[in-house]
């Protein structure tokens, strides 16, 4: 018998569930809607860095999710043959100014890569060695280099799977849509029934959980970061993305753009206006990187909402007391990294069903949604 499902949320997650739906064994049983209202989303407005392995966040299972997302996204570009545009393992070179914190990185970098091959090769890089991979810096200081880590382009990856969903047996609806109390879809012409409803809508998943009596452990985050036209650079179609001390990166594309961010705005939620004061403050980190900039370089800026847990940790899977219903949510800074693979387990848990075991993943997830 086919399955209805609907998806609500077409970022990072929603995409990944569809293109999954439509590619797994067993897919012909599946009818899926996918429903869109796109304000705000962060995976389009995202900087592209995929790159968790040093990370010094002491959660353990983010780390296991985050690596399994890195080790997934080469697989499914290649499946999906996704061009270098979209998806390419650049490397990833973290630059520090204290010799100390290098070695205890490097020792790091490491110790992950026993049970992280997809992080490729791990080196040593002086000043000048990180200069001659990224031609645009001054002066950068030393670094790491982590041949394995990628940058990904958010929203042509979302336009790309979910073109080849709706090949298969997807329908997207860009239309912004809510639950009713039993966790069918409510649209403006009325209500749509499902037999699974897969709930993927970011910094937003609080509001629309609430119809079902759940609250979620989810806030709201801007995150803004600027585009600059870097044309002059245009030959280095391969350079390693940035992630020098602090919190702006740097991620050049190979058709002469480079991309700096990003903010990080607990304080303005769902505000999605683009601010002088971040356009100043994204150039400024800029430009100590690459002296040469001057502000007509900037070609454009981007906002989107992150949302995140209490304590920063994804979370997903069918909400306990309202098993039809799968939600997904706290991905926070990291959700390119960590969506891919979260949207593919999804997707196999509607395909194969069972009670799947992702407690290496993440924590009990009545932690995160709790009954009004
Ligand atoms: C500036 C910035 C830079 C970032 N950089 C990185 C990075 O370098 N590396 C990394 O790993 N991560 C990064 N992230 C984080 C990453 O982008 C997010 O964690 C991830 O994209 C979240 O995906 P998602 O599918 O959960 O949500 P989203 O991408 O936000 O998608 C949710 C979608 O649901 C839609 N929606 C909401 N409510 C409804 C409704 N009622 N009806 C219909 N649709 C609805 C929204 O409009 C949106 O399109 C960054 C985020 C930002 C904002």
């Amino acid at each position: 018998m086919t399955q209805k499902v609907a998806i609500v949320g077409g970022g990072m997650v929603g995409a990944t569930v569809a293109y999954y739906l439509s590619k797994l064994p067993g897919n012909t049983q599946q009818e899926v809607t996918l429903y869109d209202d796109g304000t705000g989303q962060a995976t389009k407005a995202a900087a592209g860095i995929i790159s968790p392995w040093l990370s010094k966040r002491r959660n353990k299972r983010w780390y296991e999710l985050a690596k399994a997302g890195a080790d997934l996204l080469p697989q499914l570009a290649r499946e999906a043959n996704l061009s270098n545009a979209v998806y390419q393992q650049t490397g990833t070179i973290i630059t520090r100014s204290n010799d100390a914190d290098l070695e205890s990185l490097y020792q790091l970098a490491q110790n992950r890569r026993q049970d992280a091959p997809q992080m490729g090769t791990v080196s040593q890089l002086t000043s000048e060695e990180v200069s001659q991979m990224i031609p645009l810096l001054h002066q950068p200081h030393p670094g790491i280099l982590v041949s394995g880590g990628a940058r990904i382009d958010g929203a042509q990856y979302t336009e790309s799977l979910l073109k080849i969903a709706q090949t298969k047996n997807l329908k997207v609806k860009n239309e912004k849509v809510s639950l009713n109390s039993d966790g069918n879809i409510v649209t403006a012409r009325g209500t749509v029934k499902f037999d699974r409803v897969i709930v993927a809508t970011g910094g937003w998943l609080k509001q629309t959980l609430e119809p079902l009596g759940i609250e979620a452990d989810i806030r709201p985050q801007k995150g803004q970061l600027i585009e600059l036209s870097v044309k002059n650079y245009e030959d280095h179609q391969v350079m390693p993305v940035l992630m020098p001390e602090g919190e702006r990166d740097f991620i050049p594309f190979g058709n002469g753009s480079l991309i700096v961010g990003a903010t990080h705005e607990d304080e303005n939620g769902f505000n999605l206006e683009q601010t002088s004061e971040a356009k100043k403050d994204l150039f400024a980190s800029a430009k100590a990187m690459v002296p040469e900039l001057t502000i007509d370089k900037i070609t454009g800026m981007r906002v989107g909402t992150r949302g995140y847990s209490s304590d920063f940790a994804p979370f997903f899977g069918p909400v306990p007391f309202f098993r039809k219903v799968l939600v997904a949510g706290g991905l926070g800074s990291s959700g390119l990294t960590t969506g891919p693979i979260i949207g593919k387990l999804l997707a196999g848990s509607i395909i194969f069903g069972g009670e799947p075991d992702w407690s290496n993943y993440e924590k009990e997830l009545d932690i995160y949604l709790k009954r009004l």
